[in-house]
């Protein structure tokens, strides 16, 4: 076949084919699987192909993680990755028989049979590149393919995952690769204002930003990984989020320009586990404020609401991270302040961080008034601000009343 006439049969496939991406709960048992593989099926006979990205079986990720630990209570992360991937390769099998069972031509692939390819550390790779030639290839031949979501190889030829929740980001990087939309489904029907778990109050909402949504997704939404909405961002990929379950309509995450209206604030997110950790009596010089991070940086430590108060004699620099990763921070602060002798260091654990969201902020005032406002009665650590995001941390305790006074209060 001459080049261009293959390359005409390639765009043709591609002008029909959509990236979907179902998460564990949508995947959860052999019934599930079964209805989802109707989905697909409706979608193929009305004259698409799919590649379809899956998540482990239900909670299958979190009970591997456990088994781990009953063995070694601080797994080796490679051998974690070994461990962890085996569930997608589980449900990408299973949802490839069923699809097999209704008649349609499917064939399941993992990281090395789809040549994903990571680069960074492992539990959080990133996906630098996928073998787009092969799917295409294949695309001729099938009408489903079902691709491991969660993991890549990297240049040394070992197994990487991406992190919690990263099958997302399998599932846009994948579109993006091949340049087709991505529809992301899941147990929810869409991006709510809020999660509708934690305030079953929350509205649906049609169309929210890449900003917005990264933001969210940062700061705890886990309806989306947030790397995802940076592939889509980055590549002007739109992602439709929608219910695995139900034909109700979803949400689309859009570049601003296809916003017409613009709300002030669009969403809250909460995000748990948060260590605040206080340094106090370091002496008023930021050469060692510049090696501390940098050494947070060399450890791959992920450092938020960060605040430094230098009072003339002495500093204090106060910041969060996630609860998880105390550890590796401890031997980080104690390399980088090593031949200091005298500072304080004080770890408080068991808060959460409430954030609220929107691009409308970078053009209305009196949001910063209205979110101290809802919160006159509970005690807050911390605030961190940017131009669509305010964020305060607060104790555990106060997680409930704090998303509710201000979900209330902007409306969401
Ligand atoms: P999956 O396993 O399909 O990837 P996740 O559990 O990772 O699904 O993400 C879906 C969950 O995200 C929902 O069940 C919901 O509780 C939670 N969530 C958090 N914030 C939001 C939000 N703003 N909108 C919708 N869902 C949200
Ligand atoms: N199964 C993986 C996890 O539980 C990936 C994902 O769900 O996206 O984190
Ligand atoms: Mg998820």
């Amino acid at each position: 076949m001459s080049k261009v006439t293959q390359a005409n049969k390639q765009n043709a496939v591609l002008k029909n084919t959509v990236v979907h991406k179902y998460g564990g709960s949508s995947v959860a048992d052999p019934e599930k699987i079964m209805n989802i593989a109707k989905k697909i099926t409706a979608r193929i006979k009305s004259g698409s192909k799919v590649v379809v990205v899956v998540s482990a079986m239900g909670k299958t990720t979190d009970n591997l993680i456990k088994l781990a630990k009953q063995v070694n209570e601080n797994p080796d992360p490679r051998e974690l990755d070994m461990l962890m991937v085996t569930g997608e390769q589980v449900s990408a099998a299973l949802l490839s028989m069923a699809l097999q069972k209704l008649r349609i031509k499917s064939k399941s692939l993992n990281a090395y049979q789809a040549n994903i390819q990571t680069l960074g550390k492992f539990t959080e790779a990133k996906i630098k590149n996928f073998d787009r030639a092969k799917l295409l290839g294949l695309l001729q031949s099938y009408d489903a393919i079902v691709v491991t979501g969660f993991q890549g190889v990297n240049p040394e030829g070992e197994i990487t995952t991406l992190g919690r929740g990263g099958s997302d980001t399998s599932a846009v990087a994948l579109a993006a690769a091949l340049g087709v939309p991505c529809e992301i489904y899941s147990d929810v029907a869409g991006i709510y204002t809020t999660d509708p778990k934690l305030y079953p109050q929350a509205k649906k909402i049609s169309q929210i930003t890449y900003d917005e949504m990264l933001e969210l997704a940062a700061s705890g939404a886990k309806v989306l990984h947030s790397r995802s909405v940076e592939v889509a961002k980055r590549f002007n990929i739109k992602i439709y989020c929608g219910s695995s379950f139900s034909t109700e309509k979803g949400s689309y995450v859009v570049n601003e320009d296809m916003i017409i209206e613009k709300t002030v604030v669009t969403g809250l997110s909460a995000m748990d586990n948060q260590t605040q950790v206080y340094i106090k009596k370091l002496p008023v010089d930021y050469s060692l404020v510049r090696e501390v991070f940098k050494k947070f940086a060399l450890a791959g430590l992920n450092i938020d609401m960060i605040s430094i108060i230098d009072n003339g004699t002495d500093l204090a620099l106060s910041f969060t991270i996630v609860e998880d990763k105390k550890k590796y921070l401890q031997t980080a602060i104690k390399r980088a302040l090593k031949d200091l002798r005298d500072y304080d260091i004080e770890y408080n654990s068991g808060y959460v961080k409430v954030s609220v969201v929107g691009v409308g902020m970078k053009t209305n005032v009196g949001v910063a008034a209205d979110f101290f406002g809802a919160l006159k009665n509970i005690p807050i650590r911390l605030v961190t601000t940017s131009e669509i995001i305010i964020s305060c941390l607060v104790e555990a305790k106060y997680k409930h009343d704090a998303v509710t006074a201000l979900a209330k209060k902007f409306k969401l």
